[in-house]
């Protein structure tokens, strides 16, 4: 209901010309635009916010260069917006993770337009060359039309037969899956345990490793996608945000010790893994010599934006054109602010 509500105030705020007197209200803003994965299998229906429809993408890219949105790269966007010469509309385009389907998928689309973009790598599954383990167990269970599964030889703290028709019962036992794999077994162990799940829910665990539908890019691949002039950066080594200091630089410097050779350069960007950062990691990740960080949260980004907390608009297939258009000419960051002036106002008008 609230989704309809939403679309429509977009649809009759395109209707009155507003569309156009956000875009110059907001033209200083820089847009971030945040995608993950290029669907190329069925994975884009298990998590259609991760890995957007080919389709959608090809829309949204030439929608941006059909209105006409500048687009730059990541770090000459970062230098002209603190010199405060961005051009009307500044766009930057970032790709979460490093996965597969971005150079096989998405490369070709953004050369197409002459858009240049950057892609936060996580390192951890790209020197393994494995599906990402947890991923792949949800899509299997997502996919699978067994009723029941055994799991009463896997040392899991499941009651066995776990029924598979029960959706609580099945998500905690997939989770229960999960944080056991990831505590206690190697990868290898993990890639065994995957197929043993596989063969009994009915899911060809080699035919998704085999298409990478849950692949980041190899060495090779994201050497060459750097040579291609895709923007490589950070995205931790093992895709977490340790809150002590010595953890939060190892995964940095584990995660520039994998990319910095295959893209021959310092890399200075980063991207706090699933969008989660607090401000006590700021002064870290600047000692750590990061000159911005992105999160997931929705906004423009003006001079006065923490660099440590850039804002994105996190796009996927479940995001209608009008949102899109929406977020791009930041009619719907106007009415954000909006919003929260007038929540603001009310807590203040509170005895
Ligand atoms: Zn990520």
């Amino acid at each position: 209901m609230r989704q309809r509500i939403k679309k429509a105030t977009y649809c009759a705020a395109r209707l009155l010309g507003l569309f156009h007197v956000a875009r110059w209200l907001t033209r200083r803003g820089l847009r971030i635009l945040c995608y993950h994965g290029v669907a190329m299998a069925d994975e884009g229906q298990f998590r259609p916010s991760v890995f957007i429809q080919l389709d959608t993408f090809r829309d949204r890219m030439a929608y941006l260069a059909r209105k006409g949105y500048p687009v730059l790269g990541l770090d000459e966007a970062i230098r002209r917006l603190d010199r405060g010469d961005l051009p009307p509309g500044a766009t930057v385009i970032t790709f979460d993770d490093g996965w597969h389907s971005i150079q096989r998928l998405a490369l070709p689309v953004l050369e197409q337009h002459g858009f240049p973009a950057t892609v936060y790598a996580t390192t951890y599954y790209v020197t393994k060359q494995t599906p990402i383990f947890r991923l792949v167990v949800q899509y299997m269970m997502w996919k699978t039309e067994a009723k029941q599964l055994d799991v009463s030889d896997l040392s899991i703290e499941a009651a066995s037969p776990i029924d598979l028709t029960d959706p609580a019962a099945r998500h905690d036992a997939m989770w229960q899956i999960i944080t056991h794999a990831e505590k206690n077994l190697t990868e290898d162990h993990r890639v065994a345990l995957s197929r043993q799940l596989g063969q009994r829910l009915g899911v060809d665990y080699g035919l998704v490793a085999d298409w990478r539908l849950f692949s980041l890019m190899t060495p090779d691949e994201l050497r060459d996608a750097a040579a291609e002039g895709l923007d490589i950066q950070l995205h931790t080594h093992r895709h977490v945000l340790p809150k002590d200091k010595e953890g939060l630089l190892r995964e940095i410097s584990d995660n520039r010790a994998a990319l910095e050779p295959l893209v021959g350069r310092p890399l200075d960007h980063f991207c706090y893994p699933d969008g989660t950062y607090s401000p006590r990691h700021f002064a870290l990740l600047r000692e750590a010599g990061i000159q911005s960080a992105a999160t997931c949260d929705s906004g423009l980004n003006t001079p006065a934006t923490e660099r440590m907390a850039l804002h994105r608009f996190v796009d996927g297939s479940t995001i209608a054109p009008i949102e899109f258009e929406a977020e791009m000419c930041g009619f719907a960051h106007l009415l954000r602010r909006l919003r929260s002036c007038l929540l603001g106002r009310r807590e203040r008008g509170r005895p």
